[in-house]
């Protein structure tokens, strides 16, 4: 094991859950969103979710599930965040165990074994926002900062400066603040 062994893989596998949860909640819950089950399917896709059939009741269960992970990125405090998580722990069945399978190699599973893709995914997103919790608390997570915005965002890179949800939204906002600033005094 190398010197970062015990610390947090940045943008491996332990955070697709983050990523995923971020995007389904967006989808599900945010202004532009499109929660669609084909935009649905393809945020899955996309965030390293697969399955072997996937029903019209499955996309009503990620739209409940993105409604219900909300209040997680709106938080206000730890105690909050805490408080809705634990809740959700002890709804969502877990059964943690390993398993090996690409693209992810040896990995944990949080759901039982034969769970169906909802539910895995229920079960994965809650253990990766726990686990980005223990590590860093709120200060990765939170709703975009630029004004009108209402998509959330997780930030899983090392600086961890992150406080919109897209390159879009900071740059808007930049260009806004720019603009306060420079502009000419009052005559009077
Ligand atoms: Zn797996
Ligand atoms: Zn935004």
């Amino acid at each position: 094991m190398g010197a970062g062994a015990g610390a947090m893989r940045i943008t491996g596998y332990r955070s697709h859950g983050v990523a995923a949860a971020v995007a389904l909640v967006n989808a599900v819950t945010s202004a532009g969103g499109d929660a669609s089950q084909e935009a649905l399917q393809r945020l899955l896709r996309e965030n390293e979710f697969f399955w072997r059939e996937f029903e019209a009741r499955d996309a009503e269960e990620f739209r409940r599930w993105g409604a219900t992970l909300r209040p997680f990125f709106e938080a206000a405090s730890i105690e909050d965040a805490m408080r809705l998580l634990n809740e959700l722990m002890l709804e969502v069945p877990m059964h943690p165990h390993l398993a090996v399978h690409e693209p992810h190699g040896l990995h944990m599973h949080y759901a039982p074994p034969s769970s169906r893709l909802p539910h895995r995914f229920r079960a994965t997103t809650l253990m990766n926002l726990a686990e980005l919790v223990v590590e860093h608390g709120l200060s990765r997570t939170g709703v975009c900062a630029a004004d009108g915005c209402d998509r959330v965002y997780a930030d899983t890179s090392r600086a961890g400066r992150r406080r919109f949800c897209s390159e879009t939204c900071a740059n808007r906002t930049n260009v806004a603040a720019f603009r306060a600033r420079h502009r000419p005094e009052p005559e009077f």
